[in-house]
């Protein structure tokens, strides 16, 4: 019987919680946030507001009324039972912490219907790793979107050994369905596709500059003139924000904690975190990120 997705709850209404709702919304589907407090309910609710400035600046059609319409029609609760009571799919964006997200499955399973799917958003853990959490192991993969989701429009899809064909299908087409370019994984890789080239790539700039070979700049623009592409690794790591390849870093072996050791005297330190705080390997004006 083919799987049909209509009503989506997202839980966990953060960075990029909002951004999923937001888009999901925009795409027609009735979406509820849910959040663990009526104060990090505010906060979604401000996330939404600056999204709706965001779509109508960037996205075309966005203006006109349509992004407010989207932000206005998002039902937001702090009701778990209620947010899900009605749900065809669960985007679980709760914060990176195996032991956060192995509850959120339990409770969620506890009052989810039986038919809900279930897809985490996680970056770095595997779907293998909360399946046992879920009671529905044939309806749960990973459905992991990038930061900036309205243009950076990939969705990494990626079930475990246990998961039903018919849902993966399901959720590849619903990704289609908004906006979204479906990236089918074939089984299970921590990274997914993107970030298993990304990272590694990352962490070779660094040990260049790191080690005293060529200062950022350098690597940039060989990267930038001999690829033909418009960003060099820095300039990507500063829109990124350094504290997330320094925690990968710091967690590394030895060779990963010397560099993650050069990011943080040279960098993190002085404050320089990237695009967002004004200044990373580079300087920006305040209108230039
Ligand atoms: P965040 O900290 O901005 O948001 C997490 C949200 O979850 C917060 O609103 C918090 O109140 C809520 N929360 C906490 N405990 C909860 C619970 N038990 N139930 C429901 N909600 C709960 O984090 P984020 O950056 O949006 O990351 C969320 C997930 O998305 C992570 O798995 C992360 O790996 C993934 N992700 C993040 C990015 C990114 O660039 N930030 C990109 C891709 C994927």
């Amino acid at each position: 019987m083919a799987i049909d997705i209509r009503k989506v709850t997202v839980m966990g209404a953060g960075i990029l919680g909002s951004q999923i709702a937001f888009q999901v919304a925009y795409s027609g589907f009735e979406v509820t946030a849910y959040d663990i407090s009526d104060a990090a309910l505010a906060g979604a609710h401000h996330r939404f507001a600056e999204l709706v400035a965001t779509y109508r600046d960037d996205v075309p059609g966005a203006a006109g009324g349509k992004a407010e319409q989207t932000a206005a029609g998002i039902v937001l609760s702090a009701d778990l039972a209620v947010a899900v009571k009605d749900a065809d799919l669960v985007i679980e964006a709760v914060p990176e912490v195996l032991s956060i997200k192995q509850d959120t499955y339990r409770r969620l399973n506890e009052v989810a219907p039986e038919r809900t799917i279930f897809a985490t958003n996680s970056s770095t853990l595997l779907p293998s790793d909360m399946k046992d959490f879920t009671g529905r192991q044939d309806k749960f993969l990973a459905l992991h979107f990038s930061n900036e989701i309205w243009k950076r429009n990939i969705a990494e899809v990626m079930g475990t050994s246990d998961t039903d064909p018919d849902v993966f299908r399901a959720v590849v087409d619903f990704a289609g369905a908004i906006g979204m370019v479906p990236i089918e994984l074939h089984k299970e890789k921590a990274g997914y596709v993107l970030n298993s080239m990304l990272v590694p790539f990352l962490h070779s700039a660094i040990a260049l500059s790191a080690g005293g070979y060529a200062d950022p700049e350098t690597v940039d623009k060989t990267w930038r003139i001999g690829m033909g592409v418009p960003l060099g690794p820095f300039e990507t790591l500063d829109i990124i924000g350094l504290n997330t390849p320094y925690n990968g870093l710091a967690n590394g072996g030895e060779r990963e904690q010397k560099l993650a050791a050069w990011l943080k005297d040279n960098y993190i330190d002085k404050g320089k975190l990237g695009a967002e705080s004004g200044e990373g390997f580079y300087r920006y004006s305040g209108d230039s990120v």
